[in-house]
């Protein structure tokens, strides 16, 4: 035990991991195996270089090359994190944040939460060990309001980059802005297309590293007429496949889980009538909201003689790869946000895909061998009705809840902010009315305190405002369930075929005579009765998995409401006893501008990344001045809580990376 403990506290984190490193690649050879025969490891050295070159890299590499379960490794086996710091990836989606991080930890013989973690909103699974972390961007971009210098950072791989979600095209701007005050900071942005000129532009004429592929040729089928019904039409050629090709797994592309859900009934009921006279079919639905290595059905190698169907969103198209893939249906249709600034209102549409897109589903079919593309639309709508790239989210989404984080970051002028593809004049000047018009925004275009408080919520403004209002008619409970349960997008009800008047009858138990709301906090009342039982959600025909989530983020709303106010209150009377990070350590006293330490014993001693503003109750002198019982706070709350005493360049100096 102690020679042990001796070498732990001797060792870096760096060390550490190093040692585990070693240890993991003589315990998983395979893994080794894997990842030395993945296309991106044939350049690993080159590509280093230009990172170490250069501050940012644009990447790319075809779907399956080993960009986002690679790239990270690499930047940390070459030794770009400094002590204490770490590689942040970035993922537009949940599913893959988790899955790759996932495959990662596995990859790298390490539980996951610990050296590999991930983070999405709702679910931290990051510690002080954290080296490699994935994330959405989402995230990311919240982690700016709090550190806008990212100085937790040693590298920041923006992945996915050809999705251009709303999130990635802001983190663009901000991050281009970081790498200027911070030199050392290495940025890779990692694409699975062509459009790489695009960010080499945008990003000062950054360098472009090619990864070559391995693609087999893929044949490509249209249908001769239009399809009426892309979802029959696509179980109909799931069959006519596997009646009549040689082996390899089935691919097939639809919009969302409703119809994922009918293809796989479908499929079962057909394959059942079928019985023997077919080979057997193993269908393996992607799940949006299960982390993938919950679906480990999706990677297992199929059955011998037996056909894998894989029923899928856009999600597969370049977030998760999946092996073994040889033929590819694709009904052409995705679920898409859409924005109508005239009338502010959002609604998930289905519309064709790109042309872009359909090419990278395609692509899915050749990773193993030659493969082939059932496209369930005509040759003449491939090339004369659908748009060659598709649009990104900032030119057909609502800019609410981005304008009031840009507001929050001190960027005052959003219309003229430095974006890759500015967002419709009349969106941005939406947001701001609404942001004016819940008093988030004052006349002057300024934030106001309640929009302070309001950016503090990862919610929408409409919803933080409600939160925020709660408290005023005091039912807080009340409003933080409703808001949580409403956030799941999904219908928290269903309704299996054989059971529809029983999952009526329940469903009605719950009705309210004030509204489906009060339906909403019903249904969350007696489901917490039940201690959150999971066997009351099956009785009741309820997803047990949908009320997780929204418990979820009920919690974490629930320690925004408490903690915050809280902590602002102890403010109030100590605002005299905060200080501000130096470096090294050590802190200064916000306008005394002593020299001051934290107390070893304290639990934010060790905290990573060292916190940048301090609360402190008491301070001892003795080797040092230390401070003791400290909290962190942010230094926006001390011109709130004492505007007598504060200026606001007292807290938006350069500490505190506000522009
Ligand atoms: P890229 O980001 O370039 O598309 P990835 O790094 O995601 O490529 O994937 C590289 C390889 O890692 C894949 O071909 C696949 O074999 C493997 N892989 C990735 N994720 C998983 C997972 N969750 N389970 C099993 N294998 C995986
Ligand atoms: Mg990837």
């Amino acid at each position: 035990g102690q020679v042990m403990n001796g070498e732990n506290q001797g060792g870096t984190v760096d060390q550490l991991l190093q040692a585990r490193i070693d240890k993991a690649e003589k315990l998983v050879p395979s893994f080794d195996a894997a990842r030395k025969s993945l296309p991106i490891y044939a350049c690993r050295d080159a590509l280093l270089d230009t990172i170490r070159d250069h501050q940012i890299t644009i990447v790319v590499a075809q779907t399956g090359s080993g960009k986002t379960t690679q790239l990270p490794q690499y930047l940390h086996e070459a030794g770009f994190i400094a002590n204490g710091q770490k590689v942040g990836c970035t993922q537009p989606r949940r599913v893959a944040a988790m899955s790759v991080a996932a495959r990662v930890a596995e990859e790298m013989g390490m539980t996951l939460g610990d050296e590999v973690g991930y983070s999405i909103r709702f679910e931290d699974r990051t510690n002080h060990k954290t080296v490699l972390k994935y994330m959405t961007d989402g995230i990311l971009l919240r982690e700016f309001l709090t550190a806008p210098d990212l100085a937790g950072y040693a590298a920041i791989v923006i992945d996915e980059a050809h999705e251009r979600t709303l999130n990635t095209d802001i983190l663009f701007a901000l991050i281009k802005d970081v790498a200027r005050a911070r030199p050392e900071l290495r940025v890779v942005i990692s694409s699975a297309t062509l459009d790489a000129p695009k960010f080499s532009a945008y990003f000062d004429k950054a360098p472009i590293f090619y990864v070559p592929g391995r693609v087999h040729p893929v044949e490509i089928y249209y249908t001769p007429q239009p399809e009426a019904n892309y979802l029959h039409a696509a179980i109909t050629t799931c069959f006519q496949i596997h009646t009549t090709q040689p082996k390899g797994d089935i691919l097939i592309f639809l919009t969302d889980q409703a119809e994922i859900e009918a293809a796989q009934e479908n499929i079962q009921e057909t394959a059942r009538i079928l019985g023997n006279k077919i080979s057997e079919l193993v269908i393996c639905p992607i799940r949006t909201n299960l982390p993938s290595n919950q679906q480990a059905q999706v990677y297992e190698p199929t059955p011998e003689g037996a056909r894998k169907v894989i029923l899928t969103t856009d999600i597969a198209e370049t977030s998760i790869t999946i092996d073994g893939v040889v033929f590819v249906i694709d009904s052409g249709f995705v679920k898409q946000d859409s924005y109508n600034p005239r009338t502010g209102m959002s609604s998930l549409v289905t519309v064709p895909c790109s042309r872009a897109s359909v090419d990278q589903r395609a692509e899915c079919a050749g990773r193993v061998g030659p493969g082939k593309a059932f496209r369930l639309y005509t040759k003449r709508a491939f090339e004369n009705e659908l748009e060659a790239t598709t649009v990104p989210e900032i030119q057909r989404t609502n800019m609410a809840l981005t304008a009031l984080s840009l507001k929050c970051l001190g960027i005052d002028d959003i219309i003229g902010f430095d974006f890759m593809d500015p967002p419709p004049a009349e969106t941005v000047t939406r947001a701001l009315e609404l942001l004016y018009a819940l008093g988030a925004l004052n006349h002057r275009g300024e934030l106001t305190e309640l929009g302070h408080r309001m950016a503090e919520f990862p919610v929408n403004p409409e919803l933080s405002k409600a939160i925020i209002s709660s408290e005023k008619y005091s039912c807080t409970e009340e409003v933080l369930t409703i808001v949580s349960m409403l956030s799941e997008s999904g219908s928290l009800f269903y309704r299996p075929k054989d059971k529809k008047v029983h999952a009526e009858q329940a469903r009605k138990s719950f009705y309210h005579p004030a509204g489906d709301h009060f339906t909403l906090l019903n249904l969350w009342n007696r489901w917490s009765e039940s201690n959150f039982s999971q066997q009351f959600c099956y009785e009741q025909f309820v997803h047990f998995k949908s009320l997780n989530r929204a418990r979820a983020m009920r919690d974490q709303l629930i320690r925004l409401c408490d903690i915050i106010p809280v902590q602002k209150a102890i403010a109030a009377g100590y605002f005299y006893n905060t200080a501000t990070l130096q470096g090294d350590g050590e802190y200064r006293t916000i306008k005394t501008g002593h020299g001051v330490y934290i107390d070893p014993s304290s639990s934010l001693s060790q905290h990573l990344p060292p916190v940048k503003t301090m609360l402190y109750h008491e301070l001892v002198v003795t080797s040092k001045s230390y401070m003791r019982q400290v909290m962190e706070i942010n230094p926006a709350w001390l011109l709130e809580v004492a505007p007598q005493y504060f200026k606001p360049e007292d807290v938006e100096g350069p500490d505190n990376g506000k522009k």
